[in-house]
């Protein structure tokens, strides 16, 4: 027998809520995978800026600020990578804290960077 026009929604509704899930599980997997990394492991650099010390500037995919209006990873922000790494030269100038609901900064994951990065090289 042919399905309704109803019982076709619904059952694409209910497809949408397990795909929802999914996602969210995969999400989570990554989320547990970078958490296992050290920070300097895990560290996402920008493709091109750098703080006023020399440093490319990065962020940490973990991060996740529970007291900022923005919600999840947007709540993060970019920051001098030695500082980051804890291996800042306390002598010279940094950059402050760049949220990234203020700031567009390109990182070195995006297709435009063109594999560009301020990574150091050791
Ligand atoms: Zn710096």
């Amino acid at each position: 027998m042919e399905k309704t026009k109803l019982e076709l929604e619904l059952e694409a509704k209910n497809h949408e809520e397990k795909a929802k899930e999914l996602r969210k599980q995969a999400a989570d997997l990554h989320h547990a995978e970078l958490k296992a990394k050290s920070i300097a492991e895990r560290l996402v650099y920008a493709a091109h800026s750098r703080c006023p010390c020399g440093a490319g500037l990065a962020y940490d995919p973990c991060f996740e600020d529970e007291n900022s209006v923005f919600v999840g990873p947007l709540s993060g922000y970019w920051d001098c990578s030695a500082i980051l790494l804890g291996e800042a030269n306390k002598d010279v100038q940094h950059t402050g804290q760049l949220p990234f609901a203020f700031h567009e900064i390109l990182s070195e994951q995006q297709p435009s960077a063109m594999g560009a990065t301020t990574r150091k090289v050791d």
